[in-house]
């Protein structure tokens, strides 16, 4: 297993604190791993501010043959990332080979050709005598800090756009989940120039915030929670660093009364509880109009009892642990607590399992109201709330009462109705009939504090490019 961290050319071991890496799935120590000094970061730094200066003068074209190399080896050693990430996020092995593989393959080959082919004004005399037009470049240096919920997909998220646009990246991945980067820094050694892309180990607290700081950081880019979204705006705030946050979220759905129950049921089944629910835009929110409410409750319970995890036979499990012990018993106090009110009532699931490894059973809550903390706060684990409406300008009004605003869906016949929904909801997402579903060429970013980076897309390119206006006066 590589152990390594990548600064500059240099393949080498953190040297500070040991985190202990744990498999979810038994609660066993995998490996410690050091994570970097502040002499490291420093050098890191180093390494990308000295590779931006020829990195940034490459042509698009040499930069996109780069990436698809990247692509390549991914997809060559892909059983490779499947075991690691498979080990030491707890995900079931056909997911991550089946689902995440080739969408990181194809983030990498995405942003190969997107970056050929950047649009924008045109250039023109928008005043007499001058010609003026506009260039996109890059904007230096950039801190990428990615979550353990998708570790190797966030990274491809981050990096591919960034050095697709012509900057350099410090990358440091959850110090949770590190063993699909510490793979990546072997590659990318061998395929990129020195410095273009360096990863260093380490906790938020330390190198994470070390990295936010850094005075030759120009962007700092977080996946991650709003708290630690807040602090990255305060750290930027001291150099007016460029941010782009994508932070948590808190997905409503709408269920109106004439949607098919049969096929809300199957895709709330798996897009409420894919990744243990350990997902920004999982369909945790469930508003039902009055009519299909009771259906729904009693089909739905009936689905998610069945859903498939801890089983010996890996190829049979839908849905893995959460992440850590730690994250495992959060879930369970939110359920514990919404258990305690009487209007609520868990019609499926509610325990942890009784097994090794931080595995919470999947659960839904029915009876679940508007100010309730279970539909108010961020979970992040196998568990839905559903809520009764009684209305459209209610179910609207509850969906947006928010603080996050990432994803949200609405299911209904009705093409009008589900146009004019969809019009009023204020995330950055919606899908009609269906949820969860990520395309690379569609942003994926939020609104309100989910933040407002986009990942993913043209959009993506914007974001780590900078517009410039060039003004010639004809003389
Ligand atoms: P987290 O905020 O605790 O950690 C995310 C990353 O930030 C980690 O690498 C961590 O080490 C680092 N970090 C923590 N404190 C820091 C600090 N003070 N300075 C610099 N870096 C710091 O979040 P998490 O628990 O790893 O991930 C779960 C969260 O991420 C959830 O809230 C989830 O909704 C969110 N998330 C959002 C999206 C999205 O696209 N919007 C995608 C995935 C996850």
């Amino acid at each position: 297993m590589d152990t390594k961290m990548l600064i500059g050319s240099t393949l080498e071991m953190g040297v500070e604190a040991e985190e202990n890496i744990i498999n979810p799935k038994t609660g066993e120590t995998i490996m410690m791993l050091p994570e970097a000094s502040m002499e490291q970061i420093d050098r890191a730094v180093n390494a990308a501010e000295h590779a931006f200066q020829s990195w940034s003068r490459t042509t698009p074209a040499e930069r996109s043959n780069y990436l698809l190399k990247i692509a390549d080896r991914i997809e060559a050693e892909a059983e490779e990332f499947v075991k690691l990430e498979s080990l030491n996020c707890g995900k079931p092995i056909n997911a991550v080979r089946d689902d995440e593989i080739p969408a990181i393959v194809d983030c990498y080959r995405f942003f190969a050709g997107a970056v050929r082919c950047m649009q924008g004004s045109i250039a023109g005399e928008y005043m007499a005598g001058h010609t003026s037009m506009i260039r996109r470049d890059p904007i230096g240096v950039v801190g990428s800090i990615a979550p353990w919920n998708y570790p190797m997909m966030m990274m491809a998220w981050k990096l591919a756009p960034a050095i697709a646009g012509g900057n350099t990246v410090v990358f440091k991945p959850s110090e949770q989940t590190p063993l699909t980067a510490l793979k990546m820094a072997t590659i990318l050694a061998d395929i990129l120039p020195e410095g273009v892309v360096n990863i260093v180990l380490g906790r938020g607290a330390t190198v994470g915030n070390a990295l936010i700081n850094h005075p030759k950081v120009d962007m700092v880019s977080i996946t991650g929670d709003v708290a630690t979204g807040k602090k990255v705006l305060q750290a930027a705030a001291k150099s007016v660093k460029r941010t782009h946050l994508e932070l948590g979220g808190k997905a409503p759905v709408i269920v109106f009364d004439d949607a098919d129950v049969d096929a809300v049921v199957e895709g709330l089944r798996a897009f409420s509880y894919y990744n243990a629910g350990q997902d920004c835009t999982a369909a945790c929110r469930i508003y039902a109009g009055p009519k299909i409410h009771d259906k729904l409750v009693a089909d739905l319970s009936s689905a998610v009892s069945s859903i498939a995890y801890a089983r010996a036979d890996d190829s049979e499990n839908e849905i893995g642990p959460l992440i850590s012990e730690r994250q495992r018993d959060r879930v369970a106090s939110f359920v514990a607590r919404a258990s305690e009110q009487k209007h609520m009532e868990i019609t499926t699931g509610g325990k942890l399992h009784d097994g090794p490894g931080f595995f919470y059973q999947p659960t839904v809550i029915a009876g679940a109201l508007q100010s309730d903390e279970i539909v108010r706060r961020e979970v992040f684990g196998p568990v839905a709330s559903i809520t009764r409406f009684t209305d459209v300008d209610e179910a609207v009004a509850w969906a947006n009462d928010s603080d996050y605003g990432l994803a949200s869906s609405i299911w209904t016949k009705d093409i009008s109705r589900a146009m004019q929904t969809s019009a009023r909801l204020r995330y950055g997402c919606t899908w009609i009939n269906t949820h969860f579903m990520l395309v690379n060429e569609m942003p994926h970013g939020g609104l309100k504090q989910s933040g407002y980076g986009k990942d993913m897309s043209h959009y993506a390119l914007e974001d780590y490019t900078a517009a410039r206006h060039i003004m010639i006066a004809h003389g």
